[in-house]
């Protein structure tokens, strides 16, 4: 039997019948991320997963959202103490959110440091045209836990200094497509690279990419690690549990 597919950002609660796509995941053995944009989405994502292991929620507060959702950095806080895994948290430094650029910075520090204060997390990190602000903000905060960088789209350099700082990378479908994707997750250490969606935003010949639809990814990885493709699934796999261990290493809680 090959092994379940891992996918480590999806947006569960934006796809139109989230209900729906918790069955199916139950149905298709596949390990799910599922992250939030806002605190306040928190608990009933929580919810939507109840029942099912394979399904791990993360407590986020999207850059994209920082202005209007600041405001819910008490909430976060209050929420902290339940929430394993965080994310979607990050900058993002494209000149639609460049704006409020002060505002995405109070709140990705002000997560950070209580992430530290909370002896680390898993975290799921956007850092679209803001990777040299995100890795400077992570080594502000000693003790955040463990980064994943979310469908990285940095230079070489930027992606040499995450791999020098510990972070691991979560590539999907849609990144895999294109060719400086390709380079770059050719330069990632495979033991620190996980697979993703990014659903229901990505979207791969047309149609927003499944939760768990992975497959693609898949096949890209093996041909750039020159495994096969059950291999590739298999390492991946492990590559979580690794994660999940170092994760929980990190929380005192
Ligand atoms: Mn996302």
């Amino acid at each position: 039997m090959t092994a379940p597919s891992v996918d480590m950002h999806c947006h569960l609660d934006l796809y139109p019948d989230p209900q729906a796509q918790v069955a199916a995941i139950a149905r298709r053995r596949v390990y799910v991320l599922s992250v939030t944009t806002t605190p306040r989405a928190w608990r009933g994502t929580v919810a939507l997963a109840a029942g099912h292991s394979r399904i791990k929620t993360a407590l986020g507060l999207h850059p994209q959202l920082a202005k209007e959702r600041k405001v819910e950095l008490g909430l976060f806080d209050k929420l902290l103490p339940d929430a394993r895994y965080i994310g979607e948290v990050g900058l993002d430094g494209s000149a639609e959110f460049r704006s409020f650029w002060s505002d995405q910075v109070e709140v990705f520090d002000h997560i950070l440091m209580s992430c530290a204060k909370a002896g680390g997390r898993i975290l799921t990190l956007h850092s679209r045209a803001a990777a040299t602000h995100v890795l400077d903000a992570l080594e502000r905060h000693q003790g955040y836990g463990v980064a994943v960088l979310h469908w990285f789209t940095g230079t070489q350099r930027e992606l040499k200094r995450a791999v020098e700082m510990g972070c691991w990378f979560s590539v999907g479908g849609a990144m895999l497509r294109s060719r400086n994707g390709r380079t770059l997750a050719a330069e990632m250490p495979p033991e620190r690279v996980l697979t993703e969606t990014d659903g229901p935003f990505a979207i791969v010949s047309g149609n927003p990419l499944q939760p768990g639809e992975c497959a693609g990814a898949i096949r890209e990885l093996a041909q750039l690690w020159q495994l096969g493709e059950a291999e590739t699934q298999n390492k991946i796999v492990g590559s979580l549990r690794e994660l999940t261990t170092i994760g929980s290493n990190c929380l005192i809680t």
